[in-house]
Order: structure tokens, then C-alpha cells, then sequence
């Protein structure tokens, strides 16, 4: 039986290099979400996807999840097409997926860094309350050295009722700086979870009335804000020892700075060589090694198998870019 049900479309605009999510409502009478929910259409001339005469731009829901925001409502992520059936340009996703159709056993995973922002004086939420310099704020516990978990824990809540599943959240170096880890899932699914859940950390701040800053380097005092991208292959997962790595690293260095271009949008701000980062300019990797551009974590050096950390990523990416670029380069390796 047919009933009447609330679908948010949701969709990337066209602004480059920091594409922003929209969404809006549509009352559909269906039977089974699951069966499909209908393509929709917008006004491009309004995102930068289209302009005043050309302005019709279509809808297609690619991915459903819950709309933990409303009772028996959905969530309806979209790519934006022409009315052709051909990707928009900047439809980032239709390149990721063309790319890893054929792909299997591929883990990637974020570790998404934020920033609160109070919109009255523009600085990161309790900056002027609290001592201006780093050492009390990562993973702190009390009034004075914590700020926003009340945002956070609703952030949590809502994105387990959309069925987004999270792997862990923390509070950074700064005041307002949090971060959350996604769970380790194969790269099309992992990145639409991540815009998807950047979509509910903004719809629930909107209600707080508390801007999420993805700015790299919300504050020079501070360490900036990045997306770090945890990646392994089947193979790598089975054996990855320092024959591999000797393999791999010098293609990663070869393509750096191709992976340096989609890595975010004011990268020279926040990979200083300070800061735990390594210099943008420099392709550097190590065991253990946090100021490194890639890092090998210790235990996967002991164990001879596993994954590595891709510390390049400013928290402001698009994933489906940033993904794109770094299976391109792996899979030049015997790796993939
Ligand atoms: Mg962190």
C-alpha cells in the first residue's frame, strides 16, 4: 500500500574548491523506499551548476538513509546529471565510481577534523574563555577544557539513527575542535557517509545556531583541522612489509603533488612542517611518524600486514576527489 512519505534530496553544489551539501524536501506517495525514489530536479542556476537560461538540472538519488531528523522520513543523496544522463562537472562522485567499479577490497577511512565557530565573535566556541594555547583541550573532560560535547553527543545520536555508523569521536587541540572517525568501509560508501554525516553535523548545529568550521587552520596558534585518510588493499591487509613499502612510496612520491591539489583548500596554511604535519612541499613518510605526509603505523610494522594513514588531507576535502586521486596512484602498484 502506497503512503505518503518525506524524502530530503540531498546534493553537492558547484562551488569550487569547496563544494557545500543542499537539500530539499518532497512528499512522495510510495510504497517501498527501497524500490526507489524517483529522480528530481533543481534549480542550477542557484548552486553554480547552471545559469538563468540554462538552468535545469536533474537529481538521482544514488544512496537512502534514514532521516534521523524526522519520524519515517529518508534521506535521498544524490549525484547532480544533466538531463542527457550525463555527471554535471562537478558531479566528483560519477569519476570515484566509474573508477572502482571493477575495484574489489578497498578499506578506507576519515578521521574528519572541525572546528565550532560562534557566529557572534567569529572565533572557535569558548576561545575567549579559555587559556589560548594548546595542552589542556585534546580528549579533556570538564567545563574549562571542553567545549560543544553537547553538540557532538547529539551529532553522534542523530548520525546512529540515519544508520551511519562511526568509529570513534574525539575532542582535538583547540578549543570548539573536534573530530570524529569514520568507520572503515569500501571508498564510494565511505565518502558519501562522510558528506552525509557533514550534513547532519550542520543540520544539528544549525538548530544550535554554531557554525562547523572545515577551515585548515582556524587558528595559527593551534594545530589546524584535517581528514586524515586511513587506506589498504586486500593485499595489503594479508602482507604489507617493507618490500611492499618500497613498492608503493616512491609512486605516492612521484604523484604528490597531483594528491597535493585535491588535498584541500589552503593546504600551505596547515602543512607547515609544524604542528604534527609534515611540509606540503615535501614527500616524507615513517613508522609511527605523525609529522610525516604518510605514516605506517607501528603495528602494522610489526605484523608485516595492514594499512597506511595519508596525513595530507585538509579537513575541508571532498573525499570522492582525494580518493580518486590516491587509488589512481595505488593502482599502479601490485598492490591493488
Ligand atoms: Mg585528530
Amino acid at each position: 500500500m502506497k503512503t505518503r512519505k518525506r524524502v530530503e534530496y540531498m546534493w553537492l553544489d558547484g562551488r569550487d574548491p569547496l563544494p557545500k551539501m543542499r537539500s530539499k524536501t518532497r512528499f512522495l506517495d510510495l510504497e517501498d523506499v527501497s524500490a526507489g525514489i524517483p529522480d528530481w530536479n533543481f534549480d542550477g542556476g542557484s548552486t553554480e551548476q547552471g545559469s538563468l537560461e540554462d538552468s535545469d538540472r536533474s537529481l538521482v538519488c544514488v544512496r537512502t538513509y534514514k532521516d534521523p531528523f524526522v519520524e519515517e522520513g529518508w534521506l535521498a543523496l544524490c549525484e547532480v546529471r544533466y538531463y542527457s544522463g550525463a555527471p554535471h562537472e562537478s558531479n566528483t562522485r560519477s569519476h570515484l565510481t566509474k573508477l572502482t567499479n571493477k575495484l574489489e577490497g578497498i578499506l578506507v577511512g576519515f578521521e574528519q577534523e572541525f572546528t565550532f565557530i560562534n557566529p557572534a565573535d567569529q572565533a572557535p566556541l569558548g576561545f575567549l574563555l579559555s587559556p589560548q594555547q594548546q595542552g589542556q583541550y585534546y580528549c579533556g573532560v570538564g567545563c574549562m577544557n571542553v567545549i560543544g560535547r553537547d553538540i557532538v553527543s547529539e551529532f553522534e545520536n542523530r548520525c546512529a539513527k540515519a544508520g551511519i555508523d562511526l568509529d570513534g569521536i574525539n575532542a582535538e587541540v583547540m578549543p570548539g575542535q573536534w573530530e570524529w572517525q569514520t568507520k572503515a568501509q569500501s571508498p564510494v560508501k565511505c565518502a558519501d557517509d562522510l558528506w552525509v554525516s557533514r550534513y547532519i553535523l550542520e543540520r544539528v548545529s544549525e538548530e544550535k545556531a554554531v557554525i562547523v568550521s572545515y577551515h585548515p587552520k582556524p587558528h595559527e596558534a593551534f594545530n589546524g583541522a584535517g581528514c586524515h585518510t586511513n587506506f589498504s588493499t586486500e593485499k595489503m591487509r594479508k602482507s604489507f612489509s617493507s618490500e611492499d613499502w618500497e613498492e608503493l612510496l616512491p609512486i605516492l612520491e612521484e604523484d604528490h603533488f597531483e594528491h597535493i591539489k585535491v588535498c584541500g583548500d589552503g593546504i600551505e596554511k596547515r602543512m607547515t612542517g609544524e604542528c604534527e604535519t609534515s611540509d606540503y612541499n615535501d614527500f616524507t613518510w615513517g613508522v609511527g611518524d605523525r609529522g610525516a605526509s604518510i605514516r605506517i603505523p607501528q603495528r602494522v610494522a610489526l605484523e608485516g600486514a595492514g594499512y597506511f594513514e595519508d596525513r595530507r588531507p585538509c579537513a575541508n576535502i571532498d573525499p570522492y576527489k582525494v580518493l580518486y586521486s590516491l587509488i589512481s596512484s595505488v593502482k599502479k602498484s601490485s598492490l591493488l
